[in-house]
């Protein structure tokens, strides 16, 4: 149900029209908050960090990382299906001609913009292969310019997972390890 509040006008007098009133309304209520958060800390919500850090959700699984086959070479065969499936089109790929032909293509660059990534999913979602997953507990962090939020596949590929039992691979090429 919605709630009606009617908000009383203030008079026209002289110390109405210089906002008087208001202002010494408004800074009554800043000294309170703040004689409150100095001694008692009862409003508090901001926190010192990075000294501090609030808990993360269980459910919380974090940012992206590349899975590595056992020599390290990356387990993404450059099919563009997060790609595709991306909603914020911040998958970016550059396939390339594997020396191996059962693997046929593999990423030669792969890069994600996580300043637009929604962090929805839906890539890990897509992928045939298993080969992307967002299971490292790695939260975004800030940047100074917009370039430094582009992560590449070395970075991708380095990233490890918070607390992950590796599943079984899909099996069969070309996607097996
Ligand atoms: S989590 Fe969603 S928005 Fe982010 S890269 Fe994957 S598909 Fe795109
Ligand atoms: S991460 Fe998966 S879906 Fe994306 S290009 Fe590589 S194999 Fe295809």
């Amino acid at each position: 149900m919605i709630e009606t509040k009617v908000m009383q006008r203030h008079g026209d007098g002289v110390a109405d029209r210089i906002y008087l009133p208001a202002i010494w309304d408004g800074l009554k209520v800043t000294t309170r908050h703040f004689v409150r958060n100095l001694f008692g800390k009862k409003d508090t919500v901001t926190i010192s960090y990075p000294d501090v850090k609030v808990p993360y959700s269980p459910r919380w699984r974090g940012m992206h990382r590349l899975v590595q086959r056992e020599d390290g070479q990356p387990r993404c065969v450059a099919c563009f299906m997060c790609s595709t499936a991306c909603p914020a089109r911040c998958i970016h790929i550059v396939a390339g001609e594997h020396d191996d032909k059962g693997r046929e293509k593999y990423p030669v660059r792969f890069e994600i913009d996580e300043l637009r990534c929604i962090y929805c999913g839906l890539c890990e979602e897509a992928c045939p292969c298993d080969a992307i997953r967002m299971d490292t507990g790695i939260h975004a962090k800030p940047v100074y310019h917009r370039e430094e939020s582009w992560v590449r596949k070395e970075q991708l590929l380095a990233r490890q997972p918070r607390d992950y039992q590796v599943r079984d691979v899909a099996e069969g090429p070309p996607c097996a390890i």
